[in-house]
């Protein structure tokens, strides 16, 4: 069977393939520091040895099919890979100003199915592997000047990251490698609908990545609503869990919450999140609602955006409204990918 050598760390390499151990740190860093796939182009290795690695494992596990940019000024670019199971996922990669930020899916689907969301509506297909996350960081990288930024990432594209926890801290391990892609674990997100068991896991991790809930909802009937995982993991455990992390080791956590027109932007919504997250150390994030094909939700105006957000600072709440992105290229999690599956073969 051939071997997926992205899941694997420089000593599993090792192990797997029947390397030397400086062999296998070199196959890391040319696939993970500098993004090469192409075996012939890893002139350190011998001729035999890649000759050999040819025959032996699947480089590299995912595929970019599709990418679009947007027609902002710093375009945010969007890519769907095709899996070695014909499955699909999506990743984003935005530039502003001195940042730019990779949004990374862990799942094919999702199981959580937000009604809000393109990738709820699709259902659930499998977790991703390690390699699989981390190559898309790879390829969105890849060619990239960097100009001596370091990226964020951010596990906020498709799938629920807790759900697929192993995975997900494996592909942060090598995200993080001195010899690889070399982030720091502030730079790293990770995002959950709120899956309780996943969280206290995190809360136990000793390293600094960073949590960041999305919450949508400040009572339980609306999140219930618009999050269905609130049924099993309601807001008063949520918050408990929430309020643990943030002990553990002083961290800070971030909050999501989507401005829905009608929906969960009024200024009552404003001040019922202020009191839900008083006493926290937190960090409130408003993204404007992208429209997704097949659903009714539309964003709300600017001007309610602006009034949520000043409502939230008039109650001490650290907030920030994003800036909408990439609505000319379907940025909602989960619609390239959606539009992909609904367009006839051939189309
Ligand atoms: S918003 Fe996130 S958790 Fe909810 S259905 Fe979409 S991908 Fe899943």
């Amino acid at each position: 069977m051939s071997i997926g050598i992205t899941d694997l760390l420089p000593d599993e390499l090792a192990e797997a393939l029947e390397l030397k151990v400086y062999q296998a740190r070199q196959l890391f860093r040319w696939i993970h520091a500098k993004q090469v796939f192409d075996l012939n182009a890893m002139t350190d290795l011998s001729k035999s040895m890649r000759e050999e690695l040819r025959e032996r494992v699947t480089l590299p596990q995912i595929q970019p099919v599709q990418t679009l940019d947007s027609r902002e000024s710093e375009a945010t670019r969007k890519y769907l890979f095709e899996l070695h199971d014909g499955a699909t996922v999506e990743a984003v990669a935005i530039p502003e100003g001195e940042r730019l930020t990779l949004c990374l899916s862990s799942q094919v689907g999702c199981a959580v199915r937000c009604t809000f969301c393109a990738t709820g509506l699709s259902g659930f297909v499998r977790s991703l592997s390690p390699g699989e996350i981390v190559e898309q960081a790879l390829h969105l990288l890849h060619g990239r000047d960097l100009r001596g930024r370091t990226p964020n990432i951010v596990f906020m594209g498709m799938g629920e990251p807790f759900r697929n926890y192993d995975a997900v801290v494996k592909a942060i391990r090598m995200l993080m490698r001195k010899d690889g892609l070399n982030i720091g674990a502030r730079k790293i997100t990770v995002s959950t609908a709120g899956d309780v068991p996943g969280i206290e896991r995190f809360s136990a991790q000793k390293w600094q990545v960073r949590l960041s809930v999305s919450l949508h909802a400040a009572n339980d009937t609306l999140r219930s609503e618009l999050v269905p995982l609130n049924r099993k993991y309601p807001l008063a455990r949520l918050m408990d869990a929430v309020r643990a992390y943030c002990d553990a080791a002083g961290r800070q956590v971030t909050f999501e919450w989507t401005l829905i027109q009608g929906v969960n932007d009024s200024l009552k919504d404003a001040q019922e999140l202020a009191s839900l997250i008083r006493g926290l150390r937190a960090f409130v994030n408003l993204i404007p609602y992208n429209r997704v094909d097949g659903l009714t939700c539309e964003p709300s105006s600017p001007e309610v955006c602006k009034a949520f957000a000043a409502r939230l600072e008039a109650a001490g709440v650290n907030a920030t409204l994003r800036r909408e992105r990439g609505g000319d290229i379907n940025a909602a999690c989960g619609q390239l990918r959606a539009r992909q599956i609904a367009r006839p073969e051939g189309a």
